[in-house]
């Protein structure tokens, strides 16, 4: 009898393309794909610590596990990534959850297959979280999709801001040579491949560990030249070091999209600091008109957080005027969440946490706005889209993406997912596009 696999991905891309490669382990030990936790004889979660809502999460799902478990006894059950890669959250699962088999970090990857069969013979919960940054490169990987690919570039993060745990449980950054990415980005295009966005928690340290001196420009520059790749997408910048070459790249580069995600996290020159951000919000400004006046048409996303510990009202209002000057096409925004071991769980939190509340809201308000003005630009022009796929409740209605990054849905009777082709926008709003095939 066939044995199968279920595995729920939460968090970033570089955690869903973590998945891809524990996919690939579990398939080489003849484990089978399902889409319900209840077919499976293996479960694994994969973690995020960046706040506490996605830690949560793993607290309710293996709930429902030992649930499940009572009825299959054999079932397995494995909790890995950035949330045990943090010790006394490593022990808090082990002791709250003592169903589970196995607890493994973000650099056990390489050792998955002896720790599985290690933890189904012995009666007692396996821990790996050494962090050792085995080697990962030989590792292969189950790509969900058949256009559009993943490539990470440099793991970890040496940057400390003093809120986020990434450093923590990534480690210190570690540039992949780049033979071996464009190595890679050849095989990608040969299996047919036309997207890869390339991962990173901050792009624009690429290669300052390597040995050649090579930076993310240089990189970029020879990605552009790999035939049968059309689309080059990379995130994060980190907006302290973004160099004028990697701008002159996008803005040169006929692959590379016309599209930075540039977190600023708060527009108050004090919450910056006090944040460890190393920009202040007039460079983060000259920054994106650089940006703008050099590439036309580019879109520009942020991040931002509310209720940062000792963020006054005064704070806030210098994001809200951020906002309106920078003019983002899009805005993820995030409530503060204090994570244990960071410089900013010392600091005092006096935000309640309705204000908290009430300060995304404000963000939204204002971010809804300048995405639909954004948007309405578009209108009546022809844009080029990748299809990714019909949309769920009605399989004529397909969706794609700009080279922008916005979506469009668009008519179709037949199925172009994959396919890179010309729509017509003809309607604009805030979160999406409407458009017909030209
Ligand atoms: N390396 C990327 C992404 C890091 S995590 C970067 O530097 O931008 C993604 C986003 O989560 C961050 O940009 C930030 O806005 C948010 N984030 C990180 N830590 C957080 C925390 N403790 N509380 C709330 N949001 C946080
Ligand atoms: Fe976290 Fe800052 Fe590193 Fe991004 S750059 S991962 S926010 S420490």
């Amino acid at each position: 009898m066939n044995k199968n696999y279920h595995i729920v991905t939460l968090g970033c891309q570089m955690n869903d393309h973590d998945s891809e490669a524990i996919a690939a382990i579990l398939e080489k030990m003849g484990y089978l794909p399902v889409t319900e936790p209840e077919e499976a004889d293996i479960i694994i979660i994969n973690t995020c610590a960046v706040r506490k809502k996605p830690e949560d999460k793993v607290a309710s799902l293996l709930g429902k596990y030992a649930a499940l478990k009572e009825y299959n006894q054999n079932l397995f059950v494995a909790v890995g990534g950035c949330m045990p890669q943090q010790e006394e959250s490593a022990i808090y699962l082990k002791n709250r959850f003592h169903h589970v088999n196995l607890i493994f970090g973000t650099h056990a990857l390489p050792r998955l297959p002896e720790l599985i069969h290690t933890a189904k013979e012995k009666n007692e919960t396996v821990i790996d979280i050494k962090e050792d940054y085995a080697e990962r490169d030989s590792l292969s990987v189950i790509r969900k999709s058949t256009f559009k690919a993943w490539l990470p570039i440099i793991y970890g993060c040496n940057n400390y801001c003093s809120y986020c745990v990434v450093p923590y449980v990534r480690g210190r950054e570690r540039s992949r040579p780049m033979e071996v990415i464009l190595a890679e980005a050849e095989k990608l295009a040969a299996e047919g491949y036309l997207e890869i966005t390339l991962l990173g928690q901050n792009v624009n340290s690429y290669g300052q560990d390597l040995q050649n001196q090579k930076t993310f420009a240089d990189l970029l520059f020879a990605l552009n030249y790999i035939e049968g790749i059309e689309r080059i997408r990379f995130m994060t910048s980190h907006p302290k070091d973004l160099s004028q070459k990697l701008i002159a790249v996008v803005q040169e580069g006929k692959k590379v999209c016309e599209h930075f995600h540039l977190p600023v996290q708060s527009g108050s020159n004090r919450i910056l600091e006090k944040m460890n951000r190393r920009y202040t919000r007039e460079q983060y400004l000259d920054l994106v008109k650089n940006i703008k006046e050099t590439i036309p048409g580019v879109a520009i996303t942020s991040d931002i957080i509310v209720g940062f510990p000792g963020e006054e009202e005064e704070d806030f209002q210098a994001t809200l005027d951020l906002l309106e000057r920078a003019y983002f096409d899009n805005v993820f925004s995030f409530k503060y969440s204090g994570r244990k071991n960071t410089a900013a769980a010392g600091f005092k939190d006096f935000t309640t946490n309705k204000v908290k509340e009430q300060r995304l809201e404000r963000v939204n308000k204002i971010q809804q706005v300048i995405s639909k003005d954004l948007n309405k630009l578009l209108f009546g022009q022809a844009v080029e889209i990748m299809v990714e796929g019909p949309s769920k409740n009605n399989r004529e209605i397909l969706t794609g993406r700009t080279r922008t990054n916005k979506l469009v849905h668009f008519k179709s009777h037949k199925d172009l997912t994959g396919k890179l082709i010309m729509v017509k926008i003809t309607e604009a709003r805030t979160w999406n596009l409407f458009g017909e095939l030209v």
